[in-house]
């Protein structure tokens, strides 16, 4: 069977949805690879080296020839049509706000299964590209600090006199909160975080950061997920944070609750509040922002309360994007290994009586296969 990589098209997008080193294990399963011309080349992947591996180049990529579109954005609306009737699509989906693709692949008659709805159980580890993906914005999160904040991260005891570590703030601590923490800590900083699930104290401690206990009840919604508070917890989890974060050298936020805008932590006033100097790294700032005024993309510079100098809020934006070969290495290997657990002697044929295939599937045999996208379709 055929299996389809084309190149990224969106603006800022630098992955790509498969290496040399997962063409071979493509290969190696009896599929034929075709990747389109430059796909790679980004993520630091010539076509040369996809030729090696067994691929062949191909320009453009002619999707009606497929069995199998591997990618990593979501489809372009418009791109289903042009995919044949039972072709399989793998990549991210982003579900709840891409309707309009969901809909054209559900039109379209093609078998769509979304990264994002991988279960997050054991068997499914390796297959997980929320959980890979967010281990590199984490990590780079605290790099986008540290090249802006205009002191060190570790203690330094020099002859010239002492430096006292950063004091690195986290908010939201699942997976890529806990990378900054580690990431962080590995710089030398002392970090401190706060998340609302019951087991993330224990998460962040074993990361090697102190656990900020706030006066509120965990906000569990199972499956390892935190549940939106309501408007007065919510206000009450802000005038909790509010001194940890006029405290904090570099505050990185991280925190989102699936399919819903990221909650509002850090307000413009509690921004204000910091030292002059500060850095506020918002991960979430593409999908709502924990921190008012950030914006993805940009750098903002807000005024300190004490006149003093400016708080730099960092919104970030396609942040695994920024370190394509790593997070393209990782991406690729979990969308290969899903790719496999449907193919057999050759031929990809999902086994729907099998949960990971049955979770991850969005769209098959003209249907919206995803109980909630179902519902948002409605
Ligand atoms: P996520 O991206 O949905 O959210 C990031 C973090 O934000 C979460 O830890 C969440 O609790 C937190 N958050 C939400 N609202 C908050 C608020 N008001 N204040 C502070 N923090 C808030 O989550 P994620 O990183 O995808 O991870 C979710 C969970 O899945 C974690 O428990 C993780 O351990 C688990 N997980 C399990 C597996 C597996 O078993 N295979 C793999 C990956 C992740």
């Amino acid at each position: 069977m055929r299996v389809g990589i084309a190149r990224e098209r969106r603006t800022g997008e630098r992955r790509v949805a498969a290496t040399p080193e997962t063409v071979r294990q493509l290969v190696g399963l009896g599929l034929e690879v075709l990747v389109e011309h430059g796909a790679g080349e980004a993520s630091g992947h010539s076509d040369a080296a996809y030729e090696q591996a067994g691929a062949a180049i191909v320009d453009p990529l002619g999707l009606g020839d497929l069995d199998v579109l591997l990618h990593v954005r979501p489809l372009a609306p418009e791109t289903p049509a042009r995919l044949r009737r039972g072709a399989v699509a793998i990549g991210l989906a982003s579900p709840s706000t891409e309707l309009p693709t969901v809909r054209a692949l559900r039109d379209a008659g093609v078998t769509s299964f979304a990264l994002e709805l991988v279960p997050r159980i054991s068997r499914a580890q390796s297959m997980d590209a929320l959980t890979s993906q967010a281990l590199v914005a984490g990590y780079r999160c605290v790099l986008e600090a540290a090249m802006r904040l205009p002191r060190f991260f570790p203690l330094y005891m020099t002859a010239a006199g002492t430096i006292p570590p950063a004091k690195v703030l986290v908010l939201g601590a699942g997976v890529a909160g806990l990378q900054a923490i580690g990431t962080a800590k590995r710089l030398g900083a002392r970090v401190s975080a706060n998340d609302v699930r019951a087991a993330s104290a224990d998460e962040v401690q074993s990361m090697g950061g102190t656990f900020i206990h706030l006066d509120l009840d965990a906000a569990d919604a199972g499956g390892g997920y935190a549940k939106e508070l309501g408007a007065d917890r919510a206000a009450r989890q802000r005038q909790l944070l509010a001194p940890h974060v006029a405290d904090a050298d570099v505050l990185i936020t991280t925190a989102a609750i699936p399919g819903r805008p990221a909650p509002m932590l850090v307000t413009a006033d509690m921004v204000r509040a910091m030292r002059p100097g500060s850095v506020v790294v918002d991960l979430a700032a593409e999908s709502g922002g924990n921190v008012e005024g950030s914006v993805a993309g940009s750098d903002v510079a807000v005024p300190t309360a004490d006149g003093g100098g400016t708080v730099t809020i960092v919104g970030m934006k396609d942040a695994a994007s920024t370190m394509p070969t790593d997070a393209s290495r990782l991406y690729a290997k979990n969308v290969a290994n899903l790719l496999a657990l449907m193919t057999h002697d050759g031929s990809v044929e999902p086994d729907f009586g099998d949960v990971v295939v049955m979770d991850a599937c969005l769209t098959h045999d003209g249907e919206v296969r995803h109980p909630a996208t179902v519902e948002a379709l409605a």
